[in-house]
């Protein structure tokens, strides 16, 4: 019985009902709400202030109603708030002491590494390095193999849960050779302008199951930035980090485990 409302960001989707301080951009304001079930898997939430009004007003009534000032959002809007605002147990400011030695540089760095990206696509073989072909070449941000496959460089970002961050994954993806040659081409104003195009995801991730062919689609930035993929909603591991969100805990798990050596502080 729930009502379609239609979102900019996010097409025909589900009404939510929130307290006003969980909209816009807001962060770790905590994210208060009952259990979602399959009847109602985005229950009315509000945040830690409007938990307190709650309380003192002995549950929700026409007075700390109006002090929440609950506004309509769309589903797809709920879900980036519960990411932005809900409180994990470690939270980002927690990692601010680890420090970590950089692969790139060879120095320590302190705080969380967000970063962490690939220099060329899994199918690439070394042997292409001295190839004649003028099909066959890598640069920093493009590949084509034999004139046949080509891949653009592109970020996955994963929201990071209380925060407005990501973590990012620099990876490649294939594209059409249409697409391919759009990209490369385009001007500036383009880049707003194009279609998302679609890709296969292929750079084989760590810690994953099989992450090669995850569909997905390049979002063209601007400003010469890497195109964003969007990854198709799916079960995979990968999928619902980057639809859900992943805690700072998975963050400093992932640093342990790409990073040469992580030192936790204290
Ligand atoms: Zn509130
Ligand atoms: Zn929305
Ligand atoms: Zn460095």
């Amino acid at each position: 019985m729930t009502d379609k409302i239609n979102c900019d960001a996010h097409g025909e989707s589900e009404k939510t009902y929130v307290c006003t301080h969980l909209l816009g951009e807001s962060t770790g304001l905590g994210f208060n709400r009952s259990d979602p079930t399959e009847d109602n898997p985005f229950p009315d939430a509000w945040c830690d202030n409007c938990e307190l009004i709650r309380g003192a007003s002995g549950g929700w009534n026409e007075e700390s109603e109006k002090l929440a000032s609950i506004s309509l959002l769309c589903s797809g809007c709920y879900e980036r708030a519960r990411i932005r605002n809900e409180r994990p147990t470690v939270t980002f400011a927690d990692l601010a002491n680890l420090r970590w030695k950089c692969s790139n540089c060879d120095e320590w760095h302190t705080g969380p590494c967000l970063d962490h990206g690939y220099s060329k696509p899994h199918y690439w073989r070394e042997e292409y390095a001295t190839s004649s072909d003028p099909g066959t070449f890598l640069t920093g941000d493009y590949c084509a193999i034999r004139g046949e496959d080509f891949f653009v460089r592109g970020i996955i970002h994963l929201p990071i849960i209380g925060t407005g961050e990501s973590f990012r994954w620099g990876v490649w993806g294939s594209l059409s050779r249409e697409n391919f040659e759009k990209l490369r081409t385009m001007s500036e104003d383009e880049a707003a302008e194009v279609p998302p195009m679609f890709s296969w995801l292929s750079t084989k991730l760590p810690d994953y199951p099989d992450t090669l062919n995850l569909k997905m689609y390049a979002h063209p930035q601007l400003h010469n930035e890497r195109p964003h993929f969007r990854l198709e909603e799916t079960d995979h591991p990968l999928a619902h980090e980057y639809h859900h969100g992943i805690t700072p805990e998975r963050v400093r798990e992932l640093m342990c485990k790409l990073l040469p050596k992580v030192d936790f502080g204290n």
